[in-house]
């Protein structure tokens, strides 16, 4: 456990400081420092985690659980508003200040759909999922039939190509095998890609409709058995999701950049840019086999056959489909939830959030992390009502519309961004907060250290070893294992230690950092999880696969608990910058190899880059050696106000304010969703994407634009190391 950072935490333990030493070289020597406390704070800290510890209860959980997964609660219906009431009265009863924000935004909901298979056989697809006495919510009426959320609607008829994921490389191979899906139905698996990126691409091929099905070797029975004998999904088992092109935009529609509130200047919907105009609908695995039963041309390219009992081919041949869907556009209500424990310093937040809207029950996603971020909100009111008051206010949120778009958090993010760039020192997601047991994070990598350290401080549930323990030891033979639909392993981290992932998109955490610049990471335990955003992740599975006696809920709570207090109480905020840098000169690096096959202008260009991340590097050595030299003596508070927020203020200094090229709403340089990989985050995200495309007019101007966002985070931690040279010992 050294490269990379750790050589700089030896250099500054020397000097006493409190920022870097804590659990890298602390642990090490014996010495229980906490990473941004000062000596004589870290027994107290020690005395307020070991008591927020003792309150989550696995009791406590469950029957949060139980209540937010009584009833199906899609975002936009009276159900999600009963919801959020709720939440915000459990709140103020922990003695929160709580309250519901609401926006109205543009949404879908289904009225009919239809598929046919229309030659050479005629028989109605579209299957429902089937309904088990075992589980009778499954029988529930009200939960919404299986639909692909801002599906046009469009009745649609024609011959059948199946598309493997419909990623570009896979519509590269049909080019290959000389098959066009021009005028055709689109067959498509889930999986590898966002959907709404599946449509994008059957859009762009010309596609007059899009079926997306799920398929057994990916999150079915050839993972393990299916619901209701084990976790994975079943043969009549539906994803449904939306296909928002969230990698314009994200949030409303019709009001992007601003809150949809009720006066919002609206666009008209065939003026927004990320609503798709393909007719799309999800369908479950025994429908997909109807479909492939019948279908001809070529047999499929290697990696391209599923786990169904068929051969795949490609088709179009003679089967031939109708897909019917009649949609209903409305501006419906969303409802926030916001709950505040103010501190002594209001001007100072800590953030925490998910959503809370789900497509149907949602018991794992979204309504675990809810469920354990409602006992962190139990445990730190109970902390306050016994004396304790926390330094920065913490604000505990749970978004609406998250399904559909991300847009009750992106909403809220575009009505406050100013004051949350102000205020704000981290945003803290958890979305699919237990599918299991394995633990498992992303954030932006200033944070990564601190996540790790978090993780050493909360028991793992199943064993007397700390959740990182665990963590560790799973991450490094787990290369190889692959988890349904939660939480993929990330790359090994270059330091050796357990790799937190990057932040791409397809959460909450999206408008805090790629549009606000708010310091961000997202955590939660994934595990065998094959029931994603169907009808069966509901109680009954938690209770029989997911976290039986829902342990992991209360360990999330406490993991949820520990950041928050972390972050309101340090005396200087846990950012480590050095860390972030080899992240940003590496991924230089990468860009100027790429560079060099493209062209000698592009690669002299591309030296802007690699030069200005190297600068940011210096800047952040400088830094954190000059952070190194503060005296344990506490801080006095101006000073300590203004380096935290100088520290917790350099993220923004990646932000372009003219934002990337084509999609303006994504102002951050370094972190994008990819514009046609969707989940997966895009590493400078504008020069790379130029670079695939070879269009060096853009190239020239992201690159620019890139290396001023490192020029300007590089002066920021140069204002930080003189803050810290006169604030430091004699001064
Ligand atoms: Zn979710």
């Amino acid at each position: 456990m050294t490269p990379g950072s750790r050589s700089l935490a030896v250099g500054s333990i020397a000097a006493g400081c409190f920022l870097l030493c804590a659990t890298t070289m602390g642990r090490v020597q014996g010495n229980n420092g906490i990473r941004g406390f000062a000596p004589s704070r870290v027994d107290a800290e020690r005395e307020l985690e070991k008591k927020l510890r003792e309150i989550p209860d696995p009791q406590h959980a469950e029957a949060n659980l139980r209540h937010l997964t009584s009833e199906p609660h899609m975002a936009g219906t009276e159900a999600s508003h009963r919801v959020a009431e709720w939440l915000r009265d459990q709140y103020r009863s922990f003695g929160f200040d709580a309250e519901i924000v609401t926006y109205s935004a543009w949404l879908s909901t289904p009225r009919e759909v239809r598929l046919e298979l229309t030659a050479p056989e005629k028989r109605t697809l579209a299957t429902p999922e089937q309904h088990y006495d075992a589980d009778k919510d499954t029988s529930d009426g009200r939960a919404v039939m299986a639909f692909n959320a801002y599906s046009p609607s469009g009745d649609v008829r024609g011959a059948v190509v199946y598309v493997n994921y419909g990623t570009p490389e896979d519509y590269r191979e049909l080019d290959a095998l000389g098959v066009s899906v021009e005028g055709k139905i689109v067959l498509a698996r889930y999986g590898h890609n966002y959907r709404g990126i599946k449509a994008k691409l059957a859009e762009e091929h010309k596609a007059a409709g899009l079926v997306i099905f799920s398929d057994p070797q990916d999150d079915g029975y050839v993972q393990g058995d299916a619901y209701p004998r084990g976790p994975w999904r079943n043969m009549s088992a539906i994803q449904r999701g939306s296909i928002l092109y969230t990698e314009m935009y994200p949030g409303d529609p019709l009001t992007p950049g601003v809150a949809a509130t009720p006066g919002a200047k609206r666009l008209t919907p065939a003026e927004a840019t990320n609503l798709p105009h393909v007719p799309t609908l999800p369908i479950n695995a025994q429908d997909a086999a109807a479909m492939l039963a019948h279908m001809g041309g070529p047999h499929v390219p290697r990696g391209w056959q599923g786990g169904l009992p068929l051969t795949y081919h490609v088709g179009p041949g003679d089967s031939e489909v109708r897909l019917k869907i009649v949609m209903d556009y409305q501006e419906r209500p969303l409802y926030d939830v916001i709950a505040k424990l103010r501190g002594e310093k209001d001007d100072e937040w800590v953030v925490v959030g998910n959503h809370h809207d789900a497509w149907v029950f949602g018991a794992v996603d979204p309504n675990s992390g809810t469920a354990s971020l409602l006992e962190t909100g139990r445990a730190l009111g109970e902390l306050a009502r016994n004396g304790w008051k926390p330094r920065r206010t913490i604000v505990l949120c749970h978004w609406d519309g998250e399904e559909p778009g991300l847009i009750g958090s992106t909403e809220w993010v575009e009505a406050n961004r100013a004051e949350l760039q102000a205020k704000a020192v981290a945003y803290i997601n958890s979305d699919v907060g237990v599918a299991g047991p394995n633990f498992g994070a992303s954030a932006v990598p200033s944070l990564k250290q601190f996540v790790r350290d978090v993780a050493h401080e909360v028991q793992d549930p199943h064993t007397s070893r700390s959740i990182y323990e665990v963590w560790r030891e799973r991450s490094a033979r787990a290369k190889d294992q692959v988890t349904g639909t939660a939480r993929r392993e990330p790359p090994p981290d270059p330091s050796g230690d357990v790799p937190v992932g990057a932040l791409g998109a397809g959460s909450d955490f999206c408008p805090f950092l790629d549009h606000a610049g708010i310091p961000s990471m997202d955590v939660g335990f994934g595990g065998d999880y094959g029931v994603y955003h169907a009808l069966y992740d509901d109680f009954f599975w938690m209770k029989h696969f997911g976290d039986p006696t829902f342990v992991n809920h209360a360990a999330l709570a406490r993991v949820l608990g520990i950041m928050a207090l972390r972050l309101s109480e340090a005396d200087l905020l846990p950012f480590d910058y050095p860390v972030y840098a080899g992240e940003i000169v590496r991924a230089a690096d990468e860009l100027s190899a790429r560079g060099t096959s493209f062209d000698s202008d592009a690669n002299a260009n591309i030296k802007v880059v690699t030069d200005a991340a190297q600068q940011f590097s210096a800047a952040a050595s400088r830094t954190a050696a000059a952070l190194g030299t503060i005296s344990s003596a506490p801080l006095d508070s101006v000073a300590a106000l203004k380096i935290n927020r100088a520290l917790a203020g350099v993220e923004q200094a990646f932000l372009a304010p003219e934002g990337l090229i084509g999609r303006p709403w994504y102002q951050h340089t370094i972190y994008a969703p990819g514009t046609y990989a969707g989940y997966s985050a895009g590493v400078m995200p504008g020069v790379s994407e130029a670079l695939d495309r070879h269009d060096a007019v853009t190239l020239r101007r992201e690159e620019d634009s890139l290396a001023a966002a490192l020029r300007r985070a590089a002066a920021r931690l140069d204002d930080i190391a003189r803050l810290a040279t006169t604030s430091g010992p004699g001064h």
